[in-house]
């Protein structure tokens, strides 16, 4: 981090704005709208500032800039047209350790000022650091159309409730009464412009004595392959409200980064054959967990429905009446075979796809091979790494030519994704001399052969 972002208080405090054009006149716009108490120095000011001047909204002093002119200021910013007049403001200013700003120049300044969405109280302010100003600003439209309207008039009428509820909950119980209110009915009847009913309901949420916010629940959430990008706009919001976190190995770290930061994390593995926690007590802690009164998400690599044991999981739930939701997510093959360049399904290759564990129990693969071992079908497997040489023997065992392409996708979505390309027969020897790990996907299939003319994603190793 470059610069340390922090909203200054500013009102009343005597601030100068050195230069008489357009821009000092937008700063002081700035200046004026925080509450500061303005003082333009330049020798002549643009028709810019004859609104503040007839409104006695400013002081001008008509002067040339001396070094000792910055004395007794709360904040400088120097917006003329000359270098060197600039440079001794800035200079002058940091002497005296005054905060100075020199407009599109980051180099002289000692803090900068950022793209803004006003919805005072809230303010949002996206800064690149100099960077590059476009891309903040650009930043900024984006965020503008996310950020509803009301939310100022929102944070006004938490504002005026704030006492109310400190006195009635306790701090982890006060973060969730918040969290619904900001989150459902209410703050939807700000958003339409109903301020008023909107209070009533929040005073009447407040006065119903039957109120329970202590009961845990417990969020499935698909994380994806990898990219957070991919990440369902649901579970993301869910991770942000999470006390607790129980994850996978598969989840990236990328992932795992975008749940609170003071949600607890506990591993619960799943690495073949040293599982760091068995199902059983994965189903067991997630029970504890909400009866605590968590909220627990339950984060899984990919999509928890696929290969993700997640029906156990919330079997467990739902005998003991714990509430809970599932948030699907990215599957492996849907992630890896887009990264990778390989439609799963193509008018010319193939009319359909299956997804099969390819997991070894007790060293063989039981598996409908017929089934799988079909012209115009892509069988794209999970787990299939260590029994790759058994999935290719038996695919050419039950019919498929032994020249079908197929392409193995380690750590798929992932700056690390590597794709590595046979057919039936090489397939095995490939995983051995390319010292191919887990998490790989195995896909076969003749769509396979479109990646040359596909592939997009080639992250830099
Ligand atoms: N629920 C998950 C699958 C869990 S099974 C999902 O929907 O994706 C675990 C297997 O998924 C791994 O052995 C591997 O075959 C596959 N897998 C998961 N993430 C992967 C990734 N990023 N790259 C390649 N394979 C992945």
């Amino acid at each position: 981090m470059d610069f340390l972002p922090i909203f200054l208080n500013i009102r009343d405090q005597p601030c100068l704005v050195v230069g008489g054009g357009e821009v000092a006149a937008r700063k002081t716009a700035l200046l004026l709208r925080a509450g500061g108490r303005v003082t333009v120095l330049a020798p002549a000011l643009s028709t810019a500032f004859d609104g503040y001047l007839a409104e006695g909204k400013i002081t001008h002093r008509a002067a040339n800039f001396h070094g000792e002119d910055v004395a007794d200021y709360a904040l400088v910013i120097a917006a003329t047209n000359d270098d060197a007049v600039n440079r001794a403001v800035a200079d002058s200013a940091k002497a005296r350790r005054i905060p100075v700003n020199v407009v599109d120049q980051p180099a002289l300044c000692s803090f900068i000022m950022p793209s803004i969405i006003d919805r005072s109280p809230v303010i949002v302010a996206v800064s690149s650091g100099g960077a590059s100003p476009v891309l903040a600003r650009l930043l900024r439209a984006r965020l503008e159309s996310l950020v509803p309207a009301g939310y100022g008039r929102l944070a006004t009428l938490v504002a005026s409730f704030r006492n109310h509820v400190k006195a009635r909950f306790q701090p982890v119980e006060r973060r969730r009464f918040w969290e619904r209110v900001l989150q459902g009915p209410i703050a939807e009847l700000v958003f339409s412009g109903r301020d008023s009913d909107a209070r009533a309901a929040l005073q009447a949420t407040l006065d119903d004595t039957r109120l329970t916010l202590d009961s845990g629940e417990v969020y499935l959430v698909g994380g994806g392959p990898g990219d957070p990008d991919l990440l369902t706009f649901r579970a993301l919001r869910l991770m942000q409200q999470a006390d607790v976190v129980v994850y996978d190995r598969l989840v990236s770290p990328a992932v795992l980064n975008l749940v609170r930061l003071e949600a607890e994390r506990i591993y619960a593995g799943k690495e073949r054959a040293k599982h760091a926690l068995p199902q059983e007590d994965i189903n067991h802690l997630l029970v504890r967990l909400a009866k605590q009164g968590k909220r627990v998400v339950r984060l899984k690599g990919g999509d928890p429905f696929i290969f993700g044991r997640g029906g156990e999981e919330i079997a467990t739930l739902a005998a003991e009446g714990i509430p809970f939701q599932v948030v699907p997510g990215i599957t492996a093959a849907a992630g890896c075979a887009s990264y990778a360049g390989i439609p799963l399904t193509h008018r010319d290759y193939s009319q359909s796809v299956v997804f099969v564990t390819g997991h070894l129990q007790d060293g063989s693969m039981n598996l409908n091979w017929q089934a799988l071992a079909q012209p115009r079908q892509t069988v794209v497997f999970y787990m299939g790494l260590h029994g790759v040489d058994i999935l290719c023997q038996q695919l050419i065992a039950h019919g498929l030519p032994a020249s079908t392409p197929a392409a193995l996708i380690q750590q798929g979505t992932t700056p690390q994704q590597r794709v590595l390309t046979g057919d039936l027969t090489t397939l095995a020897d490939i995983v051995n001399k390319g010292n191919v790990k887990a998490p790989t996907l195995i896909i076969v299939g003749e769509v396979v052969r479109l990646r040359d003319k596909l592939k997009w994603f080639e992250p830099v190793p």
